[in-house]
């Protein structure tokens, strides 16, 4: 029986779990080991690791967590259920099962792209959603931002990646603007070009996009920036019973738990806009959650056990 089993090897995921072994917890962590950053090459904005790639970030951690005896088991997770003595069953697609008294769901989200030629080949390189993550590379440089399902999220790309750069040209492409949008942008100094988009391909040696129109029209950016749909891996949360808000992602109090009593869940799969930091920060706050409830039925138990003495 383990304290804790943590599903998912990211920042939340891998930062619980360092969280928990210092705690002297026997914790477990199972990840297949498909972070959502993976495709880039650098990742920014966290402290001390500027600039380091995805890749490295998780091994740091892996090895920070192995350190203090953490358990890392790279397998996917098929299934939790919850036992008749109160524990919880976690079921690997290699057929072990693992029990644990408490769990912690990090499993991320999807990133479901516009289907756009090229998007999905330069995903991560220079087709990118997160200026934030990478608006600062391509400062000052021409800026493609392509509509797609994500309305929102992209109308805001459209005016925020302005920040980086004075050559920003928007490219609706399936979102209909409201002539208040259309001025709003243009008075922000963001172009609008109306018209399907049909392809973004490299264009030249030296990396440059090239954005083809539908009309045979074409413009050479830097970097494309898109609006994914978010989609938070929660298949395991919700199969527990786990409940969703009014937006539909799985509700958590502050401090990480679920609905489920013994159930936490942390980072992108609760949370879209959560960058590595947030997700570590969230991971984190889970642990001691998870640390403080395992406590009490430590203290529990003990007291029952001098009860019955
Ligand atoms: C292209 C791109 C670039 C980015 N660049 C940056 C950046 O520069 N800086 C920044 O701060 N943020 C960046 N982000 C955001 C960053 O990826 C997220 O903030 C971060 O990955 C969230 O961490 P997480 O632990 O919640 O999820 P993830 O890192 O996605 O980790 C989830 C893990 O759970 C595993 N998993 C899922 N289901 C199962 C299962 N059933 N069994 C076992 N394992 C499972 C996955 O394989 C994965 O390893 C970027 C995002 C993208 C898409």
């Amino acid at each position: 029986m383990r304290d804790a089993v943590i599903v998912g090897g990211g920042a939340a995921g891998l930062s619980a779990a360092l969280l928990l072994a210092r705690a002297r917890r026997k914790v477990t962590l199972i990840d297949e080991g498909r972070q959502r950053n993976a495709p880039s090459a650098h990742s920014h904005g966290l402290l001390t690791r500027d600039g380091f790639s995805p890749a490295d970030i998780v091994n740091v951690g892996a090895t920070d967590v192995a350190r203090y005896g953490g358990e890392i088991v790279y397998a996917g997770v098929d299934s939790i259920s919850s036992a008749s003595d109160g524990a919880f069953e976690v079921e690997l697609n290699d057929e072990r099962v693992i029990r644990a008294r408490a769990v912690l769901v990090a499993t991320g989200l999807t990133d479901v792209l516009p289907e756009l030629q090229g998007v999905s080949e330069r995903w991560g390189v220079d087709v990118i959603h997160c200026p934030y993550c990478h608006g600062f590379e391509v400062s000052d440089q021409p800026i493609a931002v392509v509509g797609g399902d994500n309305r929102p999220f992209t109308l805001h790309q459209a005016s925020l990646i302005r920040l980086w750069s004075d050559d920003v040209i928007f490219f609706p492409n399936t979102i209909e603007l409201t002539p208040d949008e259309a001025a709003s942008l243009n008075a922000w100094g963001v172009k609008v070009e109306l018209g399907k988009v049909s392809q973004i391909a490299p264009c030249a040696p030296d990396g440059v996009l090239a954005v083809t129109m539908e009309d045979g029209r074409s413009f050479s950016r830097q970097a494309v920036f898109v609006g994914p749909k978010f989609v938070p891996n929660d298949k395991l949360l919700r199969a527990l019973g786990c409940t969703p808000d009014a937006t539909d992602w799985v509700e958590v109090d502050s401090e990480g738990r679920t609905a489920i009593d013994g159930v936490w869940a942390a980072g992108n799969v609760i949370s879209s806009p959560a960058q590595i930091v947030n997700a570590a920060s969230q991971g984190a706050t889970a642990a001691i959650s998870i640390n403080h409830y395992l406590l009490a039925r430590d203290i529990q138990a003990a007291s029952s056990r001098a009860n019955n003495a």
